[in-house]
């Protein structure tokens, strides 16, 4: 018996050692190898599990609200000259795409038999659909914020703590997400008999960044049919989303992998991990990162919380080097004035992440002109509007 070699060129499985390429791997400490084998045998048996993949589908469309639906900008396309098409994750459970990947990662704990999740979180909102999904299916629930974090997002600390979670600030290093990691790895060695890590991105040791990728696939296979629906079983020229750790990206650039679709990830110019980052391992793989000049993570910066990720998922650097995937930066000013005409156009006021792809797609129009562009529309913009009116009011005052 012969199996299909594995085909890490148009986001099949990694090889097995969990690379993509060069990029991937698991580099971790041996207390943590274990954990990291069991999962990606856990994972393995659930997703070739027809009874597995059928108790998530209704999860996602009873809880979640999925399928997503298919959104046509007329009025912006009309103004810029491309056609843009939104897939709408915004109008997920929680305003996300983060409710698919905790609700697969929720039920695979169950299967486990696990009854504690842990997680990190940057902005929050990880650790608010982590903490979602315990309470959804009654398990104990730690998430792992940085100090500094903490003072930044404390509304979303106050949601974590309503849904019945454990916050604690991760107090070491710069006292943010990358030291929330840390973190929320050690708590996982330690307590590994009866929790599971609800990682946020496709990111860290094999198998996290294929898994993660696995269960936003649904968002491209749902986006590719919703399409070829309407554009007359064509695919559209360009798919774009944004980048912070890469899940979002993922999980739409895999329905497209094996069209002629361009597809476009686009990073904040303060965060470029793929743009301008050194290949290095940090939180158990090897990846893209932004590095100074000693080899210490730098910061990311960005007017979003939600991108200030110093890495990148390995699969994305993979896409990045191979040539199928192309990665952009957009500045903090032409996300904001991405945020205002998706809002001032079509009445969807979008979160800061997914107003960079518009920001990138504004830019590039001239050269679009007459495309067919879609945007995966990761999360909504309610949690940004206060920081928008800083922003704008202060300019007016
Ligand atoms: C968390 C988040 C992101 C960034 O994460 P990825 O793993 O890169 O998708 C993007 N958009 C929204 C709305 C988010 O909440």
């Amino acid at each position: 018996m012969t199996s299909s070699p594995p085909d890490s060129s148009f986001m099949g499985e990694p090889d097995a050692t969990g690379r993509f390429g060069r990029f991937g791997g698991r580099f971790i400490p041996e207390t943590l190898m274990p954990a990291c084998i069991e999962l990606d045998a856990a994972f393995r048996d659930a997703w070739a599990d027809a009874a597995f993949r059928a108790e998530l589908d209704e999860l996602l469309s009873s809880y979640a609200g999925r399928p997503s639906p298919l959104t046509e900008c007329h009025r912006l396309s009309e103004e810029i000259g491309v056609r843009v098409l939104l897939k709408r994750e915004d109008l997920n459970h929680t305003g996300s795409h983060k409710i698919n990947n905790v609700l697969g990662q929720a039920l695979l704990t169950k299967r486990m038999g696990k009854t504690r999740l842990v997680a990190e979180t940057g902005a929050g909102q990880h650790g608010v659909a982590t903490a979602t999904a315990a309470a959804l299916m009654g398990f104990e629930c730690t998430v792992y914020m940085g100090e500094v974090d903490m003072e930044r997002q404390k509304l979303n600390v106050f949601r974590m703590r309503l849904l019945g979670a454990e916050v604690r600030p991760a107090l070491s290093g710069s006292r943010t997400l990358k030291d929330a990691v840390n973190e929320a790895m050690r708590d996982w060695v330690a307590t590994v008999e009866t929790s599971h890590y609800c990682l946020g991105s496709v990111m860290g040791p094999h198998p996290y960044p294929w898994l993660v990728r696995e269960l936003h696939r649904v968002i491209g296979d749902e986006a590719r049919q919703q399409t070829r629906a309407l554009l007359d079983g064509a695919d559209p020229d360009v798919v774009v989303a944004c980048v912070g750790g890469g899940s979002n990206a993922a999980g739409i650039f895999s329905g497209f992998a094996d069209t002629s679709a361009a597809l476009v990830g686009v990073e904040p110019a303060g965060g470029a991990a793929v743009g301008a980052g050194i290949p290095g391992v940090v939180h158990g793989m090897h990846s893209y990162l932004m590095q100074d000049e000693w080899g210490q993570v730098e910061e990311a910066h960005s007017i979003s919380a939600g991108l200030d990720y110093p890495g990148v998922g390995p699969e994305h650097a993979h896409l990045s080097d191979i040539g199928r995937a192309q990665y952009h930066p957009v500045t903090d000013d032409e996300v904001i004035n991405a945020f205002q005409v998706l809002t001032r156009t079509e009445g969807i006021i979008p979160a800061l992440e997914p107003a960079h792809g518009l920001a990138w797609i504004l830019r590039e129009a001239p050269s679009m002109q007459g495309h067919t562009v879609l945007l995966n529309l990761s999360g909504r913009g309610d949690k940004d509007v206060a920081q928008m009116m800083d922003i704008l009011e202060g300019e007016r005052s």
